[in-house]
């Protein structure tokens, strides 16, 4: 709970909280029913619900061009699951009303107008009342009215407050951390390199039809990594895989990029090196792993790589790049491990 959220900015105190409540007719008596309202209706079927929402509410134009913007389905569908997730549960807390506004918030910065998220709402209550039905829990309805009273309203004053209440620094804020989200959903969590999609995502914007430059990609992978599993346990293995990817960083230079295409598998993406540079970039990765153990939780762990290399070929699709990295690492692993292979342009 954070003493300055929306709640304090909107003059939400508890005494305004408490009337709210009240003014929708929200009492102890639908505690019970809110945990009924989950339970029986809302999380038994919250995947069905999220897709006939989006399905029914994609026909408008209105929200169509909201997702022209850039939205993905898959993550608004994410959003919705875990709003449904949360509808009436502890409604009567400060929580409760503080996650309401910051919702209405990011719909507002969305550029959600209001009546869109009102016909957005209607359709949801519609889903839920027929929800109802499904689930032979009709008594519930009263609280389903009230409960999406409440929301509404909260939701209303979040858009009122944005041009009112001075909220626009909110709205500064919200930005800022979905350009943070946007970033760590680019990121491998454990490593913090790119992941995998990510990477490959670069790769192919890189391999455009007039590319002209040199392009290498490396794909390295940990040597005998189970081992170390086995022996320090998957902890310590995770420390490992972070320290290695810490020195591979180290052996690169800015705008070369590394993802985690795998387990302990990795791909360099050298923009603009030919192959001697990039067996030069390879083998400086390869000898920082080597050089002096990793050092985890005092245990002192030998780790090597092996790499392959492959230079990009004019007019070659980034499935069959990758497929000769991989074929020249496999030739590495065969020869020994602890090397670097390339595939010779022919
Ligand atoms: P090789 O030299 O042939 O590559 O042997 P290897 O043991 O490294 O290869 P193998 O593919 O048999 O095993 C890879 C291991 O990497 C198995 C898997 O448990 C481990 N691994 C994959 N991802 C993670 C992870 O996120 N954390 C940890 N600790 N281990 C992981
Ligand atoms: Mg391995
Ligand atoms: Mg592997």
């Amino acid at each position: 709970m954070q003493p300055d959220g929306y709640c304090a900015r909107l003059g939400m105190d508890e005494v305004a909280r408490r009337r709210r409540l009240a003014l929708m007719d929200l009492g102890a008596a639908d505690r019970a029913a809110a945990t009924a309202f989950q339970t029986a209706v809302v999380a038994p079927r919250v995947d069905d619900l999220v897709r006939a929402f989006y399905d029914r509410l994609l026909k408008h134009p209105e929200a169509q061009a909201v997702l022209a913007q850039g939205f993905r389905r898959a993550d608004l569908e994410a959003t919705q699951r875990s709003y449904l997730l949360g509808l009436g549960v502890e409604f009567w807390t400060r929580d409760y009303f503080e996650e309401r506004l910051r919702i209405g918030l990011a719909h507002v910065w969305a550029g959600v107008g209001l009546p869109l998220y009102i016909g957005a709402y209607r359709i949801l209550q519609d889903l839920l009342r027929e929800a109802l039905e499904v689930a032979g829990r009709d008594d519930l309805l009263p609280f389903l009215l009230k409960i999406t009273a409440l929301d509404m309203s909260l939701a209303v004053e979040a858009y009122h407050g944005v041009q009112v209440a001075g909220l626009s620094e909110s709205l500064a804020a919200l930005r800022a951390d979905r350009e943070r989200m946007a970033g760590e959903l680019e990121r491998d969590p454990l490593t913090q390199a790119l992941n995998r999609r990510a990477i490959l995502a670069r790769l192919r914007a890189r391999l455009g039809r007039d590319r002209e430059r040199p392009l290498c990609l490396v794909m390295a992978d940990m040597d005998r990594f189970k081992a170390v599993n086995d022996r320090y346990g998957h902890p310590v293995g995770d420390a490992v895989l972070r320290e290695s990817v810490r020195r591979m960083r180290a052996a690169l230079r800015g705008p070369d990029l590394v993802g985690r295409y795998g387990g302990e598998e990795f791909l360099v993406l050298l923009d603009g090196a030919t192959l001697d540079t990039a067996l030069e970039v390879a083998e400086r990765i390869r000898r920082h792993l080597e050089a002096t153990p990793i050092h985890v939780d005092g245990h002192r762990i030998p780790m090597t790589v092996s790499q392959g290399v492959a230079q990009w070929r004019p007019g070659e699709s980034l499935e069959d790049l990758v497929r000769r990295a991989d074929r020249a690492l496999y030739r590495a692993k065969q020869q020994g491990r602890n090397r670097t292979v390339w595939e010779e342009v022919t």
